[in-house]
């Protein structure tokens, strides 16, 4: 390439506006192409894929950006699970919202990166801006502080590394961050109930502490988190000379969406002198709605887990973290010469997090929030909820299926049963009807375990899937599980 190749790769210059304005439309229209498929997925074998891309990732000379988006649009796009498609509803994966799109064209186009104000100017403020309109939103006091993240993974870690740390500073006046793990280290423990994400396990094991740090308490029959055993447990704890220097209730279970008693478990986090960590990762979207009122109790966290790219309906990557006393920021902060010196004037967010580069993802929930304002959230949120309603109704009278649990937000939990079959041969036949209308592609749903067998779940992201797209995605697992052989599944 010689240099006048040059300008055409880069913005600033006509060559290049030109050329990202063409790339950009050619991309938005295989992007469309995309998303605008009759089923949610093609069943492609991995296999498959890999024959069909290109040998050569990086061959000597490039083939020119409109045939490799050309070849990306067919090989790749053509080939991917659809998550805009009414049918696709298996994960917390939902179909981003035009908002969050054109605020991901805005956002990588100009680059900006939020751990110093001299690589984001503006975009630092609006992130700022986002926090204290989350605060606000979820009733946490003035000194509320919070930081975007990656999602609810990089969350959970992060409040629960804060909630160590100061833990073992005001307990045993250790400091982790210069010291390292306390002579402690063994007891302290986090308890959370038994249907918590696997990110609480992940993160102690992250914190150094593994796995077996984490006691889980048991559910009631709906699922929370069971209020008797949470006394229970503390007390065989205390008994047992641990430390628990977190209680993590959830707002949004993954499988059932049910919500712990997050008034009671703040009472027995206060109680301990614990951190009360609310993981919101999924439920924390009924704060924009009129059940507002079923996340009593969030107000009183230490720090809450949210996620934009679940039910804020935001591209992926987007989540954030609040904590309640800006100053717990502090046990993991640190001051660089070259990016954050302590003596700037400058507002810097790498100090808050546990990144250093880090996307300006902040202007996804920004603009939409200020495009759609709170009612056209509570209009879309909602309608999933209703949908979600409506699907268990339709499974519920469907003399072939089994409704394993109301929906508490928007996950209907289902089993098919189309005839006397043992429990063994009833989970083989679940699992195998699955994973064959996955690789059919009609519609996209999960599997998972309900009291010990095999379950099947939708989880009702799209607002524009409607009971005719349940009906289908009912028939389509009816249709695919005909040829399912129990017999040599369990043989
Ligand atoms: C999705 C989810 C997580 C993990 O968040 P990521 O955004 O996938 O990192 C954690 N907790 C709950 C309750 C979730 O729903």
């Amino acid at each position: 390439m010689t240099a006048d190749g040059i300008d055409e790769h880069f913005l600033g210059t006509d060559a290049g506006e030109h050329a990202y304005r063409a790339a950009t439309e050619h991309a938005v229209e295989a992007a469309v192409e995309a998303t605008d498929t009759d089923d949610p997925f093609d069943g492609v074998e991995p296999d498959a894929v890999r024959e069909a891309l290109p040998d050569d990732v990086l061959p000597a000379s490039g083939v020119g950006l409109d045939a490799a988006i050309d070849e990306v649009s067919t090989d790749v796009l053509a080939h991917t699970v659809n998550a805009s498609h009414p049918r696709t509803a298996a994960h917390l994966h939902c179909p981003p919202m035009v908002s969050g799109l054109a605020a991901e064209t805005m956002l990588s186009a100009t680059n900006q990166s939020l751990d110093s104000y001299d690589q984001s100017g503006a975009a630092t403020v609006v992130e700022e801006r986002l926090i204290e309109a989350l605060g606000d939103l979820f009733g946490l006091d003035e000194g509320t502080d919070g930081v975007v993240t990656s999602g609810g993974t990089q969350s959970n870690f992060q409040a629960l590394l804060l909630a160590r740390d100061r833990y073992c500073r005001e307990r045993f006046d250790h400091d982790v961050q210069r010291d390292g793990l306390p002579p402690e280290a063994d007891d302290l423990r986090i308890v959370c109930s038994a249907e918590a994400h696997f990110t609480a396990e992940q993160s102690a094991h992250h914190l150094g502490l593994g796995h077996n740090a984490v006691s889980t308490v048991e559910t009631d029959d709906d699922h929370r988190m069971d209020v008797d055993a949470l006394d229970a447990t503390l007390e065989r704890l205390d008994a047992a000379g641990k430390h628990v220097f977190a209680v993590v209730g959830t707002a949004g279970t993954t499988d059932f969406g049910a919500i712990d008693p997050l008034d009671a478990l703040a009472d027995h986090a206060a109680d301990h002198d614990a951190w009360f960590h609310v993981d919101a990762a999924f439920g924390g979207a009924l704060a924009l709605t009129d059940d507002a009122d079923r996340l009593g109790g969030l107000s009183r966290a230490d720090s809450v887990s949210v996620d934009f790219h679940k039910l804020f309906f935001q591209p992926i990557s987007c989540g954030a973290l609040l904590v309640d006393d800006r100053a717990d920021f502090g046990y993991a902060a640190r001051n660089d010469d070259y990016l954050n010196p302590a003596d700037s004037a400058l507002p810097n967010l790498v100090w808050k997090s546990t990144q250093t580069t880090r996307r300006f993802d902040a202007l996804k929930p920004y603009l939409a929030f200020r495009a759609l304002g709170r009612d056209g959230f509570e209009t879309i949120v909602k309608t999933v909820l209703t949908t979600a309603n409506r699907a268990a109704a339709l499974l519920d009278s469907a003399p072939d299926f089994e409704l394993l649990a109301e929906p508490s937000l928007n996950t209907v939990l289902f089993r098919y049963e189309p005839r006397e079959l043992d429990d063994d041969e009833l989970d083989a036949l679940n699992t195998a009807a699955r994973e064959a209308l996955f690789r059919d592609g009609r519609a996209v749903i999960a599997r998972t375990e309900v009291d010990g067998v095999e379950a099947l779940k939708l989880t009702l992201m799209n607002p524009r899937t409607t009971l005719n797209d349940v009906a289908e995605t009912l028939d389509a697992l009816r249709d695919v599980a005909e040829d399912v052989d129990v017999g040599t599944l369990t043989a």
